[in-house]
């Protein structure tokens, strides 16, 4: 009755609750051991400005093949390393492939950004920005192609030290994004505190935006809101050409979504942007 189904390239475990203990377990297990067998994959998914479609950057997203389960949902094993304690040693793993690829970009003559996500432990980890700054002189890229990702609720676990360690990221140059803005239920006053550059509307407002007009509304009103607090609006999951209609009819900065691509492996961006910036002249620029 419980299967392992293989769905999108995922595979997804549809047992019961002591099964999927069973699962999640044994994944932890093998976890500790994952980013020591080369099991962690780095991909990413282009941004595009929605005023020219010109490519603006890219987030940086981990993948796990596991060797027995295949691929593991991100959100699934993130989860997993957060209880396990075992953050630290994948944003390290992550942080290390991204500045490389940023310096072999830089090298090459590409100036992307790319966007890192932080979870709420490594806010907490006292650490975070002497590796940080470590990386920046044994990569030495432009401050402000390192970006970083940081939910609304990861910022609200603990607001005092989200606020410091954004300081301190600030300061390094880099640029900050709110990840998943709407479900975190921060307030107005926290927010205009924070010394972040922008908003990432989470997707579960943008994708269904084009059939609901509660979710079009939401949308709308997240915009302004972040117009007015002097910040870019990005929006995340945005799958159609009816949303990304809409949004650009309400004004929205930046786009990121299945209409534009996938995320795919990081060592594919270069030709995937070439080939991109080809099909853009070929319609005519804008
Ligand atoms: P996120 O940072 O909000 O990333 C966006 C997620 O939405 C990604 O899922 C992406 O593949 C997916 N997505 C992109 N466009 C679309 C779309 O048009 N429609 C739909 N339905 N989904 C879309 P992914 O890669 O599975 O990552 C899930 C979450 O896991 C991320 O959400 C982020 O919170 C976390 N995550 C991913 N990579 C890392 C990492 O390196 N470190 C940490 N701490 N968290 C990560
Ligand atoms: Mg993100
Ligand atoms: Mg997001
Ligand atoms: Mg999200």
């Amino acid at each position: 009755r419980s299967a392992k189904l293989i769905w999108g390239g995922y595979a997804m475990y549809t047992g019961g609750q002591e099964e999927r203990h069973t699962r999640q377990l044994s994944l932890m297990g093998d976890l500790r051991r994952a980013i020591q067998q080369n099991e962690l994959q780095l991909y990413c998914q282009p941004k595009l400005t929605m005023s020219s479609r010109k490519v603006c950057g890219a987030e940086a997203l981990v993948r796990w093949k596991h060797p027995v389960y295949g691929m593991i949902p991100t959100t699934e094993f993130i989860k997993l390393a957060e209880h396990a304690g075992l953050i630290t040693p994948i944003t390290n793993w992550v942080l290390e492939a991204a500045f490389k690829q940023s310096l072999a970009w830089h090298e090459d003559g590409i100036e992307c950004a790319l966007s890192v996500n932080l979870s709420a432990h490594d806010l907490r980890d006292p650490e975070l920005i002497s590796r940080i700054r470590e990386l920046f002189s044994r990569f030495p890229i432009p401050p402000k192609t390192m970006q970083f990702e940081l939910t609304e609720s990861a910022l609200m676990e603990d607001p005092a030290s989200a606020l410091e360690t954004l300081s301190q990221l600030k300061s390094l140059g880099c640029k900050l994004f709110i990840d998943d803005f709407g479900t975190g239920y921060s307030s107005l006053s926290y927010l205009q505190k924070l010394p972040v550059d922008s908003v990432k509307i989470d997707q579960s407002f943008v994708i269904p935006m084009a059939e609901s007009n509660d979710s079009s509304v939401i949308v709308h009103s997240t915009i302004e809101l972040g117009h007015n607090l002097g910040l870019e609006v990005v929006a995340e999951g945005v799958e159609s050409k009816s949303a990304w209609n809409l949004l650009a009819r309400q004004g929205c900065d930046v786009a990121q979504g299945y209409l534009i691509s996938a995320p795919f492996p990081i060592g594919q961006f270069k030709t995937w942007e070439t080939s991109w910036t080809h099909s853009l002249a070929k319609m005519g620029g804008n």
